[in-house]
C-alpha cells in the first residue's frame, strides 16, 4: 500500500532530502502535503514536481503570492500546519521546520495514531514532556531523524531502557574543536567540516549547543536519566552514537555522514531501504578518534545539562534564547563567544515554572527571545 507523507519544512535542508528519498520510492510513498515558512519560489517548484493535494505557507503575507489551483489547496498560517497533520488520509508526518511552530501539528498527528518522523529537535527540547505524554496516551509512533538519535534507535532495537548502562552521543566537535573561536565571523562558523546542514544548526554545532539539545532530546525520546547520557567528540562523524548495555556490550551505528539515511530509516522502519547512501569504506576512513568534550571552552554543553536537570521552563528558555542569539550572531550583532553568556543570563532572568502549560512555555520562549534582543540592542554583548 502506498503511504501518504506530509513534510513540514519541505524547503529546508532535511525537507529537500526527504523529497529526494521519497522520489526513489515512488511505488511506496506519495507526497500528500508540503509546508514551508516563506520560500514560495521553491514551494512552487515542489508543487510542480510532486503535485501534493495540500500546501501550507506559514508566513501569511508571502502566502498570498501562492494561489490555490484545482489540484492543490494552499492554506496560510501556523494553524494550517495542524490541519495538514490531521488529514485522515495521512500516514507519515515529517517534521523538519526550525523552531517550535509545528508542535501542535506533531501532537495532532500522534493523537490520530500516525507516524511522526521528527527532525526538529526544538520541539522535544521545549515540549518534550507533552510530546512523550501524547505518544504514551494515544499510541502514535515517533521516529527520530536526528542522526544521533536515529543511531540510538537502531542500536537499542526495541530493547528496554533498563538494560542500558549509558548512551554515548557523538559530536563532530565543529570548526573550533582545535581552533580559537574568539572573534569568529559567521562565514567561518558556517564552513562546518562534516555535515551539510542549515545555518542555525551549524552555529549550534560550533558552540556545542546542538549537542546539549541532543542530550535533552535523548532524555525525552528514550526515557534515560541525564547522568547516563555521555557526549564524546568524534571528528570523523562515522560513528553516529553508541549504546552501552549493562552487560558490557557497546553497540554503535556507523555510516557515511549523510542525512538521507536517517530520513529513509524513519520512513521505511521496520523495513530497511537499499543503496540510500554511499557505502562506508572503513579502510579509507583509516582511524576513528574519540575524546572528551571541553566543558570550559564550550559552556553551552554544560548549560544544557543544567537546564535539563532543572526541567520545567528552563529547557525552553535555553532553546529560545539560543535561537535569538544565533540569529543576532549571523546578523553581526553578537559575538560568537557571547552566545553562551546570553543564553545563561536569559535562563537566570526568567520566571521558572516546574510544570508549565503549553502556553506558559510559549510565553517563556517569547520572553527569552525578547530578553536577548534587548541585551543586543543595549550593546551589552557587542562583537
Ligand atoms: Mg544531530
Amino acid at each position: 500500500m502506498v503511504k501518504r507523507i506530509a513534510i513540514l519544512g519541505s524547503t529546508g535542508t532535511i525537507g529537500k532530502m526527504a523529497l529526494e528519498v521519497i522520489s526513489s520510492y515512488k511505488d511506496r510513498f506519495e507526497v500528500s502535503g508540503i509546508a514551508a515558512n516563506r520560500n514560495i519560489e521553491l514551494l512552487g517548484t515542489q508543487i510542480e514536481q510532486f503535485s501534493p493535494g495540500r500546501v501550507v505557507v506559514v508566513d501569511e503575507e508571502r502566502c498570498s503570492l501562492l494561489p490555490s489551483t484545482s489540484d492543490t489547496v494552499v492554506s496560510c498560517g501556523s494553524r494550517a500546519l495542524t490541519e495538514l497533520a490531521s488529514d485522515p488520509e495521512l500516514d507519515i508526518l515529517v517534521v523538519a521546520m526550525t523552531g517550535t511552530v509545528a508542535l501542535e501539528a506533531v501532537l495532532a498527528a500522534l493523537r490520530l495514531g500516525k507516524r511522526v518522523a521528527l527532525a526538529t529537535k526544538e520541539i522535544l527540547v521545549s515540549f518534550g514532556r507533552y510530546v512523550m505524554d501524547a505518544l504514551e496516551e494515544w499510541g502514535g509512533e515517533l521516529l527520530p531523524v536526528d542522526s544521533e538519535h536515529n543511531a540510538l534507535h537502531q542500536c537499542l532495537h526495541g530493547r528496554d531502557i533498563s538494560t542500558v548502562k549509558k548512551i554515548i552521543l557523538t559530536a563532530s566537535g565543529g570548526p573550533f574543536y582545535k581552533k580559537d573561536y574568539r572573534g569568529a565571523r559567521p562565514e567561518e562558523v558556517l564552513s562546518h567540516p562534516t555535515w551539510n546542514m542549515g545555518s542555525r544548526i551549524t552555529v549550534d554545532s560550533a558552540t556545542l549547543m546542538n549537542k546539549g539539545f541532543e542530550v535533552i532530546e535523548a532524555y525525552y525520546l528514550f526515557g534515560i536519566e541525564p547522568g547516563k547520557i555521555e557526549v564524546v567528540i568524534h571528528p570523523q562523524s562515522i560513528v553516529h552514537s553508541l549504546v552501552e548495555f549493562r552487560d558490557g556490550s557497546v553497540i554503535a551505528q556507523l555510516a557515511c555522514p549523510d542525512m538521507r539515511l536517517p530520513i529513509a530509516y524513519a520512513l521505511l522502519y521496520p523495513e530497511r531501504g537499499t543503496d540510500i547512501i554511499e557505502d562506508l569504506d572503513l579502510t579509507k576512513v583509516g582511524s576513528l578518534e574519540f575524546s572528551r568534550p571541553d566543558f570550559e571552552r564550550f559552556p553551552c554543553l554544560g548549560l544544557a545539562y543544567e537546564t535539563l536537570r532543572n526541567g520545567g521552563t528552563a529547557t525552553a528558555v535555553l532553546q529560545a534564547a539560543d535561537h535569538e542569539a544565533v540569529e543576532q550572531f549571523l546578523r553581526g550583532n553578537l559575538s560568537f563567544e557571547h552566545i553562551s553568556e546570553v543564553a545563561a543570563s536569559a535562563i537566570e532572568a526568567h520566571e521558572f515554572k516546574v510544570r508549565p502549560t503549553i502556553s506558559q512555555i510559549r510565553e517563556a520562549e517569547r520572553l527569552a527571545r525578547e530578553f536577548v534582543k534587548k541585551g543586543v540592542t543595549w550593546k551589552k554583548y557587542s562583537p
